[in-house]
């Protein structure tokens, strides 16, 4: 290879890859090399694409439907999302108030880089999803991470919003049910938080209700818009198939929001996207339209599945996980393990240390909680079946095990 001495961006230059992909790399290439590493750092549910969706998907490139779509998305398609947005999540919106992009993150990106000038502060409560601070900085914004609490129960609090929100704030990121923490906000906390930026006219909200069919609570998360209407002129709301539907590789996400917002993020996209793929468009409008009933089946599935993973682990000497109300992860406290050497020897030092041995030595993929913002965390999915679930938490009480009876110790 011929090294160039043509410099990269400053950008290009400054951007991390995100640790979640990262770490599912890892540990595919050791599946490739015939290591059976259990995947407790999916981040996509393990079930398959419904049928009924998938043949629409074929039967869309069989017909030709495989032409450039409008920009931001067809118009059945809108027209239907307009539709769910408003029955399902009680959020007032015209077909011309949303945008269907490739994907949620994409979404984000394009509503970040439309609301942020230079230097602008976002507020992202921590945990966050990991790629949330990233993306800020890419559209030229400074994130202003507020550390939510445990005892919060990991939820951004009237009190934190309100101390850190200031004349250079532009906006806050949302996150519920949330990723890595499960953490499901109620309408009442929603409320609460409202109440502090009706006091700042200025600040936008973006979010991010990608998790919104993943929860156990008794009732169905709220939206952020559908709690604060009168905020709907300056909230953003992203959503989209991958996780609910079980569509991550199809690629496709939406937004919705008032329209002075919506036409400059459907501007933005059709100039650095294009339009979403015509095939994933098709295949989405019969995921939304066909029969739900799949949506429940697999809310049902996860939760058994963490309470095997939960229970499991508040077994496991030293680790104190954190029910999850919604989404397909726990987030676990393994400060008690620090300190300790492993059977090869290896002193945890961080929770990335903890990560790394859990891959090499117990053969568990996780993400270290630094990842989120949190440490020293774990964060463990559930998005797989509960033999392998069993074997992943015997695994790691093996891990432990070996780690007291280790010499070193
Ligand atoms: N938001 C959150 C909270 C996520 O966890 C993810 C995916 N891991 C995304 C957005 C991006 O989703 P998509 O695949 O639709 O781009």
């Amino acid at each position: 290879m011929i090294v160039s001495a043509a410099p990269l961006s400053r950008l290009a230059l400054g951007v991390q890859p995100s640790p979640t992909l990262e770490m599912n790399r890892r540990a595919a290439e050791l599946a490739r090399l015939g290591r059976d590493i259990i995947p407790l750092s999916l981040g996509e549910p393990d079930f398959h694409t419904p049928e009924f969706v998938k043949a629409t998907g074929m039967a869309a490139i069989e017909r030709n439907f495989t032409k450039y779509t409008a920009a931001d998305g067809t118009a059945d398609l809108k027209e239907a999302l307009a539709d769910k947005l408003q029955r399902h999540n009680s959020i007032a919106v015209r077909p011309e108030d949303v945008v269907v992009g490739g994907g949620a993150k994409i979404l984000l990106v394009a509503a970040l880089l439309t609301i942020l000038d230079v230097g602008d502060e976002v507020i992202v409560p921590a945990p966050y999803w990991t790629s949330y601070p990233e993306l800020i900085t890419l559209a030229g914004g400074q994130p202003v991470i507020i550390d939510a609490e445990v005892d919060d129960g990991f939820k951004l609090t009237p009190e934190c919003l309100r101390a850190k929100i200031g004349p250079r704030t532009r906006a806050l990121v949302f996150n519920s049910p949330v990723n890595p923490t499960g953490a499901v906000y109620s309408r009442s906390e929603i409320d609460a938080l409202a109440s502090v930026l009706r006091e700042h006219p200025d600040v936008w909200v973006v979010t991010d209700e990608l998790y919104e069919h993943i929860y156990f609570t008794d009732e169905r998360p709220a939206s952020f818009v559908a709690v604060a209407t009168d905020l709907a002129g300056r909230i953003i709301t992203v959503n989209g198939f991958s996780k609910g539907y079980c569509m991550t590789g199809w690629r496709l996400g939406f937004a919705a929001g008032p329209r002075a917002v919506m036409r400059p993020i459907a501007s933005l996209l059709g100039q650095i996207q294009g339009a979403p793929s015509s095939i994933a468009q098709a295949a989405g409008l019969a995921a939304l339209t066909g029969d739900q009933t799949f949506l429940e089946i697999n809310r049902q599935t996860f939760r058994e599945r963490r309470d095997v993973l939960v229970s499991g682990l508040s077994r496991i000497d030293g680790l104190r996980p954190h029910l999850p109300d919604g989404s397909f992860y726990c987030f676990v406290d393994c400060s008690r393990w620090l300190g300790s050497r492993t059977a090869r020897g290896r002193l945890l030092t961080s929770d990335k240390d903890v990560v790394d041995a859990l891959l090499n030595e117990a053969e568990i993929s996780s993400v270290h909680g630094a990842a989120f913002g949190r440490s020293p965390f774990i964060r463990l999915s559930f998005a797989l079946g509960v033999d392998r679930i069993r074997l992943g938490l015997d695994r790691l009480a093996k891990f432990r095990e070996t780690m007291r009876a280790s010499p070193f110790s």
